[in-house]
């Protein structure tokens, strides 16, 4: 339920998130990062807002109220009602010169990642992307973004000391949304929208992607597989151990160069976020860019022949061994007791 109001209180909201609704009910990450933008408010003894544009984005607006948002700043035009970054931009930017956010967080979604950038520059602010953590230092008050650096091989923890907003794009997945609440109430804004840039780009049709697309993000049980399953007739095998266990495939960057799973299947850096209940990982070596996609998962079991491959030290049960033998056995073992 929303409590109409005007910007009388501009200031007191200084964490926002840019509601990215495509693909609503696969893409969480909009409700993700309001949980996480709430949890940053309070430490900051603010608000949590979420930028909502387009045409008819009554549901979604109520949606991320009854997901946390305590401010929803939105502009329901028909100018808006098809994406584009030009137009997007100029909106955000005008409404951050007016109210003066502290942190703006987009999700690293293709919609995120292609936005965010302009916004930022726009605004001659700092962006931190793809972040996997988000925290405020309890001693200097910064606003501390962790994002995989140097090409990923270490993890940069980075502030924005004097420019504002401080900007992040954040993985899918990373964090958990709020439970709904229908009688959540937030404060709602409609401010003045500026010049809009012409369109310089019309859309005629739109057709959705035919290939199934893994709901990987949302699984409870995400097998993965590496480089070192070995074949593609090995890596069949996951799928089948999926099945049974009722999950979802991923894979890591050489298992999908070597054409065994699709690109929409990559986890790490350059690829998904999940948090699985149980994550079974097997023949992948452990490095930084793919456990940054695996970080959130309740129990992962590694499988891996060298006993010292760094996977071993994420996980809570090893078993060393060859990749193709285990996963026989597993999915003999299950055939047999389902
Ligand atoms: C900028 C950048 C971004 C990147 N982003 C990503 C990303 O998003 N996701 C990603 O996955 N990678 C990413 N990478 C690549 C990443 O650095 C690693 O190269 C990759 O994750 C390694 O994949 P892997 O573990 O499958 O292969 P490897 O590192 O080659 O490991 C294979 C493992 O399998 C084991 N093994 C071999 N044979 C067997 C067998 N028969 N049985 C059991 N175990 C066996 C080996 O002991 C080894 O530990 C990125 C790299 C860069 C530079």
């Amino acid at each position: 339920m929303l409590k109409r109001n005007r910007y009388m209180d501009r200031g007191t909201c200084l964490v926002w998130v840019f509601g990215d609704y495509a693909d609503y009910f696969q893409n969480r990450v909009t409700l993700q990062l309001i949980a996480k933008g709430k949890a940053l408010a309070s430490e900051l003894g603010t608000r949590v807002g979420v930028v909502v544009l387009g045409e008819d984005i009554g549901q979604y607006v109520m949606e991320y109220v009854a997901h946390g948002a305590d401010v929803i700043y939105a502009a329901d035009n028909n100018a808006l009602k098809d994406y584009d970054v030009e137009l997007f931009t100029a909106v955000a930017a005008s409404w951050v010169e007016i109210f003066r956010p502290e942190i703006f967080l987009a999700g690293a979604t293709a919609f995120g990642r292609e936005l965010f950038p302009r916004i930022a520059k726009r605004l001659r602010t700092g962006l931190s992307a793809d972040c996997v953590a988000l925290e405020i230092d309890r001693e200097t008050g910064a606003f501390v973004q962790t994002t995989p650096a140097f090409g990923g091989d270490l993890l940069a923890d980075v502030v924005t000391p004097v420019m504002r907003p401080q900007m992040a794009t954040v993985h899918p997945g990373i964090f958990r949304e709020l439970p709904h609440d229908p009688f959540a109430l937030a404060e709602l804004i409609h401010p003045p929208l500026p010049n809009l840039p012409e369109r310089k780009i019309e859309v005629v049709r739109r057709r959705k992607e035919k290939a199934r697309r893994a709901s990987l993000t949302d699984a409870g049980v995400v097998i993965v597989g590496g480089k070192g399953v070995g074949s593609r007739a090995n890596f069949d095998k996951l799928f089948q151990l999926a099945e049974l266990l009722g999950g979802e495939v991923g894979a890591t960057r050489p298992a999908v160069n070597a054409g065994w799973a699709g690109e929409e299947r990559l986890l790490g850096q350059t690829g998904k976020s999940v948090r699985p209940r149980l994550l079974i990982t097997i023949g992948t070596s452990g490095a930084l860019q793919y456990t940054a996609g695996i970080r959130g998962s309740e129990t992962v079991i590694a499988v891996n022949r060298d006993h010292s491959a760094p996977i071993f030290g994420l996980a809570d049960l090893g078993i060393v061994g060859d990749a193709d033998r285990i996963l026989s056995l597993l999915i003999e073992e299950l055939n047999r007791r389902l």
